[in-house]
């Protein structure tokens, strides 16, 4: 997704020096494709729990990191990690029951009729693979993703991630519809579901003017780059639908709203009470180890092995299957997912408070502990704030309060602090965040 908020060069000459030659350094040895958060960017060099440090011995909360979903370097993890790293790091090649116990653990938590595993690094790969399941099934190339969406860095994920701005060619054929913008949390599903299957009913005759078969529908369930949109519950079914009338296999993404972040379920399509046909993870289910994935149906999967072999050097590696069976295990022993929905709600409620004191807060989106806050001008929804959500976001940084921003016009404040979050740390990020909005009014 294209960097919001990022470090702006010009503002170089004002930083420290170790930070100034450290930024010299990674522009002369990465290129300018890695993009820096904030003005002033933060060198990281520790982290435990909620909590980060720089080099300077700074603390701050971290309510941006969704990959260290269960917290920075949480014990049980690094303890298997270690025990394996120690043991054994082989690949799929070999015999290997604990990566079955672990698919077995992991399928047991999806719906019943997606009963097949497969492992890869990223999230990215996981979602290429999806792509190309949908392409050797279907016949087609035509994939329908919405216009701000992210799904990952290969040549066909690149290609249907409109956020990155220009993904170039790649084999298959994309079309736009515009998010379910679900404003507001109480509306309808029929109401919000029937206004996304008409966009995509639109991409499905545009794809048919072309002459282009249909291959997918590939949605990340929360819409987390869109803006962060996942009310009411329930209406992705009409889209769904839609989408499977034309013989399109439904891809849900859940390298973002998966692994309990939404708190009343462990998947975001799970929400919307649908079954797609493929579900890709990532991001938190190493809990910062590489580890992702892709669920199918046997079917699908079946038919594909039959046709081709699959070998992913690292992807299942013997590592990884212990983290991931150790990440499963904190999420259920710690019941992150109540958690998860407690701190959410109390979040929210703060924010609300917020609301009611600041005409900047729009509208408060809130699935658990994944959060967006639009900002707007004079409580307008139609006036996006896009340079004040840059000053938040900075100056929460300051405050020592790490998140960043997403949407097309860039004025959604995206929060997703690890699920171990307490109380108390909501009130010290409502505090920040109060007295950024108060540091706003004041300019
Ligand atoms: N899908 C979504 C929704 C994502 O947010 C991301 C990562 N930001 C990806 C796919 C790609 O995952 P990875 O960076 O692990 O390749």
């Amino acid at each position: 997704m294209k960097t919001i908020n990022a470090f702006d060069p010009a503002t170089l000459g004002t930083l420290p020096e170790r930070r100034q030659a450290l930024i010299r350094r990674r522009e002369a040895l990465l290129g300018p494709a890695y993009r820096l958060f904030y003005q002033d960017p933060v060198e990281l060099v520790r982290g435990q729990g909620v909590w980060v440090w720089d080099a300077e011995g700074k603390r701050y909360l971290d309510a941006y990191n969704n990959v260290v979903s269960l917290g920075h370097c949480h014990p049980h993890v690094v303890q298997a990690l270690q025990r394996q790293a120690v043991t054994l790091n082989t690949h799929t090649r070999y015999l290997n029951e604990a990566l079955l116990d672990y698919a077995e653990r992991l399928l047991a938590t999806h719906h019943p009729s997606l009963d097949r595993l497969m492992f890869t690094c990223t999230g990215s790969e996981a979602n290429d693979l999806a792509l190309r399941l949908a392409q050797f099934h279907t016949g087609g190339t035509g994939v329908i993703v919405t216009d701000w969406a992210y799904h990952g860095v290969t040549q066909s994920t690149a290609a249907c991630s409109p956020s990155l701005g220009a993904p170039g060619a790649g084999p298959l054929r994309v079309y736009t519809v515009p998010a379910p913008r679900s404003e507001g949390q109480g509306g309808a599903a029929d109401d919000v579901g029937a206004a996304f299957a008409a966009g995509i009913e639109q991409a499905i005759l545009r794809m048919q003017a072309e002459g282009v078969r249909p291959a997918a529908l590939l949605v990340d369930t929360l819409f987390t780059s869109d803006g962060v949109y996942g009310a009411p519950a329930g209406f992705l079914q009409a889209a769904v639908a839609r989408a499977r009338s034309v013989g399109m296999l439904v891809i849900a993404d859940e390298v973002q709203p998966g692994f309990g972040r939404t708190g009343s379920h462990m998947w975001g399509y799970q929400r919307h009470g649908i079954a797609p046909d493929l579900v890709t993870m990532g991001k938190p289910m190493g809990n910062g180890h590489p580890l992702a994935g892709l669920c199918a149906r046997q079917d699908l999967l079946d038919a594909f092995g039959r046709e081709t072999r699959y070998f992913n050097t690292f992807g299942g590696n013997t590592v990884s299957a212990a983290v991931g069976m150790a990440v499963l295990d904190v999420l259920e022993g710690e019941q992150l997912l109540a958690n998860a929905q407690t701190q959410g709600a109390y979040f929210s409620q703060c924010l609300q408070s917020l609301a009611r004191r600041h005409a900047w807060i729009g509208e408060v989106r809130q699935f658990g502990l994944f959060l967006g806050v639009a900002l707007v001008h004079d409580g307008d929804p139609a006036r996006p704030a896009a340079a004040a959500t840059t000053r938040v976001v900075n100056g929460m940084k300051d405050r020592g309060v790490l998140i960043s921003a997403c949407s097309r016009s860039a004025n959604v404040l995206k929060i997703r602090p690890p699920l171990v979050l307490e109380r108390a740390q909501v009130d010290i990020f409502i505090e920040a965040l109060d007295d950024c909005l108060t540091a706003l009014k004041a300019r």
